[in-house]
């Protein structure tokens, strides 16, 4: 099994990468984000429960987020392996996603993260929030919490990582195609 991070600021790219990594290599997609966004739309209590984060670009706690991979990670069989996309985003959910993956005998093969500069972030932002429908998309006081979350709160993950030498950088700016490119390298270079 690959079981893959995919790491990088908001507006990085990580969505349009992993619909290509999935499409590739056939592992399951956990995005957080998204599945928050399906709570929220079907009203649920835990979508209630995220809204009022995710509107001001705050993170949801850890143990609400945490709870929710770890039913997903459960109610999945046969897969050749799970992309996480927008998870882990703090080091405890790092621990968590360490703790759920030894109990399960599987492990985390790497951790692939984009490099995108901020201005490039912010620009990309605003562009997706005129058809995504995201408040959080649309606002430039939101957009910059965001990437503050992100650099406090977030970017400590990749050394957690590194630490353990599975983290690998990759440019985020150029061409969807040669970006892919770049990112099937690595996950080739992984032993399943
Ligand atoms: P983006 O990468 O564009 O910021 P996401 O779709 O990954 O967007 O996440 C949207 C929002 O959902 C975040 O701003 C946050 O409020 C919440 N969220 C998603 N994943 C997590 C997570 N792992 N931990 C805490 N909050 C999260």
């Amino acid at each position: 099994m690959l079981n893959i991070v995919l790491f990088g600021p908001p507006g990085a790219g990580k969505g349009t990468q992993s619909e290509k990594i999935i499409e590739k290599y056939h592992l399951t997609h956990l995005s957080t984000g998204d599945l928050f966004r399906k709570h929220l739309g079907e009203g649920t209590d835990l979508g209630k429960l995220a809204r009022k984060y995710m509107d001001e670009g705050r993170l949801v706690p850890d143990e609400v987020v945490i709870g929710m991979v770890e039913d997903k990670i459960n109610s999945t069989a046969d897969t050749n392996g799970f992309i996480f996309d927008g998870f882990p985003r703090t080091v405890a959910q790092a621990e968590a996603l360490d703790a759920m993956m030894t109990k399960n005998n599987l492990r985390i093969s790497g951790m692939i993260a984009l490099d995108v500069a901020e201005e490039i972030l912010k620009e990309r932002i605003r562009e997706r929030g005129k058809t995504s429908g995201r408040a959080d998309d649309q606002d430039e006081a939101k957009i910059a919490t965001r990437i503050k979350v992100y650099l406090d709160e977030t970017l400590p993950v990749a050394a957690y990582y590194e630490k353990q030498g599975k983290f690998t950088k990759i440019n985020g700016v150029g061409s969807i195609e040669g970006i892919f490119d770049n990112i099937s390298k690595v996950m080739d270079g992984y032993s399943s």
